[in-house]
């Protein structure tokens, strides 16, 4: 099959790097986003620009939407100049946002009532894995659209995985999301213990990464956190929405979800404390406000 020409709408910290990968793939891409300053810097890349969904819709064979939650999805989606007005049947949507399942499955509904294709396909492997195209991509959606698309996400990742129906990649990104959140709050837990104690943050990190302990999020957010760097990577305003996903999945299907539910609440202390545009590492610093201690290193 020919490469299709791409639409990208999302160019924040995850979208602009993926867009960047798919013109080094070669992809012919054409570019929309809210602020307008990634527009500028993907077109001076190679990509040209629209303004509005409905437009790049109407130019593409392919649409990535990569946006905040579920509200930016229908409203890019099913919106008065939305995709459902531009995309032809036949193309595809490919939406890699993290949003509910339920809203996944209510707009690939509605746009496959328009002949367009449509995959729910969200990401893990954050920044970094954006910006090597090394993400985790899980895919919901019928698989002869999954194998249609599968080589412009390959262009984005690595792990590639078709999951089941329509909603099945959101089901298992709420799934992902528990796993992060934990391992963001016992890192945290075992930090700040270890710094009361008087034991340099430092040697905590590379005793605890030699062992049964270690941890990819560890890895990855252990050395900022302990600079007390918490520029965002992933913005713990978003980790937050996952969480309330996850827990109302968990309502639905009757799944209680203790751990995650408590990490939430912890969340919802950090956002409370107008640290909502932190990276989600900055978690800690709830536990540290409750011990009354940083968790530095003295390096
Ligand atoms: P982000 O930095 O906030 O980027 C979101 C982008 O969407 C921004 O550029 C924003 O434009 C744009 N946008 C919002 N509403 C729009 C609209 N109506 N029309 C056009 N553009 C619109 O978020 P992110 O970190 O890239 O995350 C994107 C998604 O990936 C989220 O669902 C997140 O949960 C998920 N995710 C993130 C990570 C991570 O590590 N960051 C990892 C895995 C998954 P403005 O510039 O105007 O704000």
């Amino acid at each position: 099959m020919e490469k299709p020409v791409v639409g990208f709408i999302g160019l924040g910290i995850m979208g602009k790097p993926m867009a960047h990968n798919l013109l080094r793939s070669g992809y012919a891409l054409v570019v929309h986003n809210r602020s307008r300053s990634a527009v500028e810097e993907l077109v001076e890349a190679g990509a040209w620009a629209a303004h509005s969904p409905a437009e790049i819709g109407r130019q593409s064979g392919l649409v990535i939407t990569m946006l905040p939650d579920g509200p930016d999805v229908e409203q890019v989606a099913l919106g008065p100049d939305g995709l459902i007005h531009g995309l032809a049947p036949g193309a595809i949507w490919v939406d890699m946002s993290t949003i509910a399942p339920a809203v996944a499955i209510r707009a690939a509904a509605a746009l496959r009532e328009k002949g367009v294709l449509c995959l729910d396909s969200p990401v893990s492997g954050g920044e970094l894995g954006a910006i090597d195209a090394t993400l985790s991509i899980m895919v919901g959606g019928e698989a002869e659209v999954f194998n249609q698309a599968r080589p412009v996400l390959e262009a984005l990742g690595q792990t590639i995985t078709h999951c089941g129906p329509s909603g099945a990649g959101q089901t298992v990104k709420a799934c992902n999301q528990i796993m992060v959140a934990l391992h963001i709050a016992g890192m945290a837990e075992a930090l700040v213990l270890g710094a009361k104690a008087g034991v340099d943050p430092s040697v905590l990190l590379q005793v605890l990464g030699g062992g049964l302990a270690q941890s990819r999020l560890m890895d990855a957010r252990g050395p900022k956190v302990i600079r007390g760097d918490f520029a965002p990577g992933f913005k713990a305003r978003l980790h937050f929405k996952d969480l309330n996903i996850t827990l109302q999945a968990g309502a639905e299907l009757g799944v209680p979800l203790p751990v995650a539910g408590l990490v939430r609440e912890l969340f919802s202390a950090l956002l409370a404390a107008g640290r909502g545009e932190w990276d989600h590492a900055a978690l800690i610093t709830v536990l540290e406000d409750l011990a009354r201690v940083e968790a530095r290193t003295r390096e």
